[in-house]
Parts: structure tokens; C-alpha cells; sequence
């Protein structure tokens, strides 16, 4: 073992949000890397301190650790790496180890320590292949579009959660860590059953998005004191993928760091996607969140609505939201049409929603002529006492539904229509995104 680098961090309030690079030379022959960062004090009552790290090769990024806690250690080979690192050649040249102050509670000492391996590090059990659930494919398939394990703070492993994924019926999923995609390689080789997308949390220190789609974790460390995030967001669209702000309105720091949406240079208004059911629904920040999206779509704005369950484990919650879209085999069509808006978010309705435009039927998230509308929905599974509400341009028609049923609904629409599904004690339990009517030519 030797030693590359060995760094005494001092660090006081106003560092906060802020990323600190240290460079070392790795030597030729290292068979890996071991980086350990150690602090203290940690923070007092529910303020924590949160810093933590990444790191980056001569051939690139080579993962992140977004993790609680004052110990954090990586250890990287060719064929191993910590969860939340990935593995590959230990390349000699310039890396850096980058500290990431989410937040810096009170003044802290911490040692940052990173020593070449003579040998390599020694290979991890592999996880088992999760037995896929038999059932007969329906005409919607549902996924859950965002969700942690631990290879970043989760506390399930990515095998428990691809358990927990099948045992609840999911046919897609796409894993979300935080700044990190090292948990996708893993994914793919214990669920081979269900349909992955690749993704990646960008937890920014002014508010968290979820990119779908990309291969790799774009470096979310450019957007500075709430700006650069339109750049960032278009960054991802424009290679293919789909970006969503995540949790707009859920609570921040010092409890929950960056987790409130603050960028000046993206609003909500300007995003393509937006979570507005994050988590289960219980709480006001959901419920923020999509008051909020009606607005938006008043004020002529074209928003997707978004569900992810931001599971962390140890299991899925009755109140979480998946998404449901009609039934493709590939990633490519998948992300076509979530980024369509094509789908809807629900608890499991078992729903089929068409709407008919004078000009035909139309695809949920699609555009037509507006006028006379036709609609129906037919549900399999609702609970005992839930509201069934059209929203027509804004204006809210309530019906009592429970079990299974059908209902038509028809009437003009000049701005957009969809419908909720509300339990009984007035939760959520399914939002349609809209069909939008066509603007008159300004
Ligand atoms: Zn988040
Ligand atoms: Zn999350």
C-alpha cells in the first residue's frame, strides 16, 4: 500500500454547497485505490453535516458515494468497487477526489486519505437472479421511475429492490441513485426480467432532477448558487433522454439538503416534466405540487406529470404512485413515450382511459383540435368509497366510484382534460396526464 495523497480538511459554516477538488498522481502497476474521507463533529440534533464524494479518473467519472454519516471509504479494482463506484482499470495519471459540502452544520475537522492497492480488491459475492413474476402481460404496463439503492443512501441492496419491484408487479424500472449510475450494471444482471432504463438523480445543492435515459451521470456540479440548471436540463433532452424536476415543493435544508426546487434559471413553469407525487402521497408537498401543475396548465403551459416512489427501502408503500403507459418491449419506445406523456400515475387502477376528439382518438400527453370531447375510463381495482373527478379546462366533476366500472364522460374542451381518482380520506390514488386541446394561432 502507499500512500497518494493525505489531506487535513478544515471546514467552517459558509463552506457549505461547495466542491473541493484534490488531485493525486497514481502510480503505474497500482491493482486499485482505497479513498477514505473522516469528519467530526457531525452535526447537532437533526442538522447533520452532509459531505461526501466523488471521484474521477484519467478516462472519466468513476462514481460517486452520496451517503449520510462522518465515515465514507471506497475501494476500486478492475472488476470490483464499492456500491456507488464503479469498477475498471486503475488508469496511472492525474484522478481527483472531490469533496461535495451539502451541508456543513457547524465547523469541521476531516482527513481525507487515498492509498494505491498492491493488490486487487477482492471480488464481491454475486447477487442471485430474482425469478421473474408470472402473469399475463396486459395492454398497460407499470414501472416506477425513481428509486435508490444502496449504491447511494438507500438501505435496501439493488437485489431487494428488484425483489420488492417484481413481487409488486412492476414491468419497468429505472434506478435513480444519487449522482451515480454504478448500481444499473448490477440491476441488469439480477432482474433481466424487467425492462431498465438507465438513470441518475442529479442532487444539486438548489434542487434534485431525475434524468432517464442516460447512459452516464452528467456532471451536475456546474449549476452554481441556483443557476445553470436550464443548460444542464437541456444537455440531458438533447442527448435523448428525459429530464424531470423531482419534488419541487418537498422540504430542504438543513433536513433534507438541495431537496427544494430553487433554481432561478428553470422554473417549473419552463420544465417538460414535473414529480408531482413523490414518495407516497400522504403530505402536503404532493398535494403542492400538483395544485401547483393545474396552474401551470392554466396558464397554457404543457407539463408532464410525474410519479416516482423515491423508495429508499426496505419496501414499497401502499401510498406510493407508479406509471403506467401501454405496453412496449424496448427502453427506446418506453422513453418515447413517457417523454409523450403518454401514461398515468396511479396506485394500481387497472385503468384504460380513451379520449376522442372530433378528429379521432388521441394518445394521453398528445395534442388535438379542441371542441366536443368523448371520453371513457374503465377501471378494475379502485377501494371502496373513492371519487372518480374529470377535469375538464379546470372545472372538477365529481363521481363516486369503488371496485370495478366504467363511466363516459363528454363535453367542450378548449385547454386540456384529465381525470383523478381520490380515496376515500381524499388521497390520490390516480392522475391521468392530459389529453390538450389546440390553441387558438395567437
Ligand atoms: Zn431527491
Ligand atoms: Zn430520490
Amino acid at each position: 500500500m502507499t500512500a497518494l495523497l493525505h489531506e487535513r480538511v478544515h471546514l467552517t459554516l459558509p463552506d457549505s454547497k461547495r466542491h473541493l477538488p484534490f488531485s493525486f498522481t497514481c502510480p503505474e502497476g497500482a491493482s486499485g485505490l482505497r479513498v477514505e474521507w473522516e469528519f467530526g463533529p457531525p452535526g447537532g440534533g437533526e442538522v447533520r453535516s452532509m459531505i461526501n464524494f466523488s471521484l474521477r479518473g484519467p478516462a472519466g467519472f468513476r462514481g460517486a458515494g452520496h451517503r449520510h454519516g462522518t465515515r465514507h471509504e471506497a475501494v476500486l479494482g478492475e472488476h470490483f468497487a464499492t456500491p456507488g463506484f464503479l469498477p475498471g482499470a486503475i488508469t496511472p495519471g492525474r484522478w481527483e477526489v472531490t469533496l461535495h459540502t451539502h451541508l456543513v452544520a457547524q465547523g469541521t475537522h476531516g482527513e481525507l486519505v487515498v492509498t494505491a492497492l498492491n493488490e486487487p480488491p477482492a471480488l464481491a459475492p454475486t447477487d442471485p437472479v430474482i425469478p421473474a413474476n408470472e402473469r399475463t402481460p396486459g395492454a398497460w404496463m407499470m414501472g416506477d421511475l425513481h428509486c435508490h439503492s444502496n449504491h447511494s443512501d438507500a438501505r435496501w441492496t439493488v437485489s431487494e429492490l428488484a425483489r420488492a419491484a417484481t413481487a409488486r408487479g412492476l414491468d419497468f424500472l429505472a434506478l435513480t441513485d444519487h449522482n451515480t449510475t454504478s448500481g444499473r450494471a448490477v440491476l441488469g444482471g439480477a432482474a433481466p426480467h424487467l425492462l431498465q432504463l438507465p438513470g441518475v438523480e442529479l442532487t444539486t445543492f438548489y434542487g434534485h432532477a431525475v434524468a432517464l435515459g442516460v447512459e452516464d451521470c452528467p456532471d451536475w456540479t456546474a449549476p452554481e448558487l441556483g443557476c445553470g440548471m436550464a443548460e444542464l436540463a437541456s444537455d440531458v433532452t438533447q442527448s435523448g433522454g428525459v429530464f424531470t424536476l423531482a419534488h419541487p415543493f418537498a422540504p430542504g435544508d438543513p433536513i433534507c439538503t438541495g431537496c427544494t426546487w430553487t433554481y432561478f434559471d428553470l422554473r417549473p413553469e419552463g420544465a417538460a416534466h414535473l414529480e408531482v407525487w413523490n414518495g407516497p402521497w400522504r403530505g402536503d408537498h404532493n398535494e403542492r405540487a400538483l395544485a401547483y401543475w393545474y396552474a401551470l396548465l392554466t396558464r397554457g403551459h404543457r407539463v408532464i406529470a410525474t410519479a416516482g416512489t423515491d423508495a429508499h427501502g426496505p419496501n414499497y408503500d401502499p401510498g406510493h404512485g407508479f406509471t403506467f403507459t401501454p405496453r412496449v418491449w424496448d427502453g427506446v419506445a418506453l422513453l418515447a413515450q413517457l417523454r409523450a406523456g403518454q401514461t398515468y400515475l396511479s396506485r394500481g387502477a387497472g385503468l384504460d382511459l380513451e379520449v376522442r376528439s372530433p378528429a379521432g382518438p388521441v394518445p394521453l400527453g398528445s395534442t388535438a383540435p379542441g371542441g366536443r370531447w368523448l371520453a371513457r375510463a374503465r377501471w378494475s381495482v379502485v377501494p371502496e368509497g373513492s371519487t372518480l373527478i374529470w377535469v375538464a379546462d379546470g372545472a372538477r366533476e365529481a363521481v363516486s366510484i369503488e371496485g370495478e366500472g366504467q363511466l363516459r364522460w363528454e363535453g367542450e374542451v378548449r385547454g386540456w382534460l384529465n381525470l383523478e381518482i381520490r380515496t376515500g380520506n381524499g388521497e390520490l390514488h390516480t392522475l391521468g396526464n392530459p389529453v390538450f386541446a389546440e390553441r387558438c394561432p395567437a
